[in-house]
């Protein structure tokens, strides 16, 4: 069984169900070599996904351009995302994209962690600075990702808004504003306008790899979800991810040896209990004690947001 194509909302752009969720080879998870990612990358793109999301906060940009020169650099849909507020700022973004992926246009580029029609209205600068780059050519679709209801809604009202990436799983995990059936309302809310839907943690970052059969087939069945990122980081977990999205049964040794691998945060032991990352994380999940940052395992969704927000670098998704 081959994995299913479909047109993200009115973008134009035919994408596999299964995106490759690339945060999870970069140096905030993982941590492989540009080559090792690379490999994975072009091994996926190999068995038929095309579609990749990434952000410039991953820092991985070499990775999946070590996988695009081998010849799959107009044959996959990069999705991309920035934390810009200026049109300035996003300039930059999106110079250092089109550059770092050796590209000459970017299929998506997003606002990314946006929260509601307030912080949209915050990047409305360089929200039209995209727009007018996807005028030029340079980018093909423009949008949100969002961990946020409330953003959902407000993407799906904003003229300029094409795709929205928002984090949908059957326990509403990470979800800030509302359980799983009010994120799934503003889902089909903004489907209906037009606009092209991704998911993201549909396994919420790992928590629910128990039965992640049950939990891919929830977003699955959304029709109006185009595709799902997916986050892998090594061979199994791209089988895996293949047989789920194709529906066949994935062998029990492969779940067994998958289920073992379950993700946490790291926090190094030079943690100055400064707090930055409790402010930045989404999910309530981090706290101070005893001047550390200390992580609620039962809210993390490893997002990895905390780790860009810490200055002294201990904060790793492993
Ligand atoms: S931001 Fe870094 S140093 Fe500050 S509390 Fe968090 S982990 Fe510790
Ligand atoms: S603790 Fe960090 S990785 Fe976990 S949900 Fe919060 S921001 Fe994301």
């Amino acid at each position: 069984m081959s994995l299913e194509y479909r047109y993200l909302g009115q973008t134009g752009l035919l994408v596999s169900r299964l995106c490759f969720g690339s945060l999870t080879v970069a140096p905030m998870q993982a941590n492989l070599s540009v080559q090792d990612g690379g490999q994975l990358i072009e091994a996926a793109f190999a068995l038929g996904v095309n579609f990749l999301d990434t952000a410039e906060s991953y820092d991985n940009y070499g990775h999946i351009r070590w996988a695009l020169e081998r010849g799959w650099s107009k044959r996959v849909h990069i999705a991309t995302k920035s934390y810009a507020v200026t049109a300035e700022q996003m300039q930059r973004s999106l110079e250092r994209a089109l550059r770092e992926l050796g590209r000459d246009y970017i299929d998506i580029f997003l606002l990314h962690e946006q929260e509601s029609s307030l912080t949209l209205r915050g990047h409305a600068a360089a929200l039209e600075y995209l727009a007018r780059a996807k005028e030029r050519g340079l980018v093909r679709a423009v949008g949100i990702s969002t961990h946020h209801v409330a953003a959902v809604r407000a993407g799906a009202l904003h003229p300029l808004v094409d795709v929205i990436h928002p984090l949908i799983n059957r326990e509403g995990w990470g979800i800030v504003d509302g359980t799983a059936a009010d994120m799934y309302e503003a889902i089909k809310f903004a489907a209906s306008l037009g606009k092209g839907l991704y998911g993201m943690k549909a396994l919420a970052g790992g928590h629910l790899y128990r039965d992640p059969h049950a939990a891919f087939q929830y977003v699955l069945a959304m029709p109006e979800l185009t595709a799902v990122a997916v986050g892998m980081q090594n061979e199994a977990e791209l089988t895996a991810n293949l047989l789920h999205f194709t529906n066949q049964p994935v062998p029990p040794q492969l779940a067994a040896k998958l289920a073992r691998q379950e993700r946490r945060l790291s926090i190094a032991d030079w943690c100055e209990g400064c707090g930055s990352c409790v402010s930045a994380c989404p999910s309530n999940a981090l706290r101070i004690e005893n001047e550390r940052a200390v992580v609620d395992v039962s809210r993390c969704v490893f997002c990895g947001y905390c780790s860009r927000a810490c200055p002294n670098f201990c904060l790793k998704v492993v």
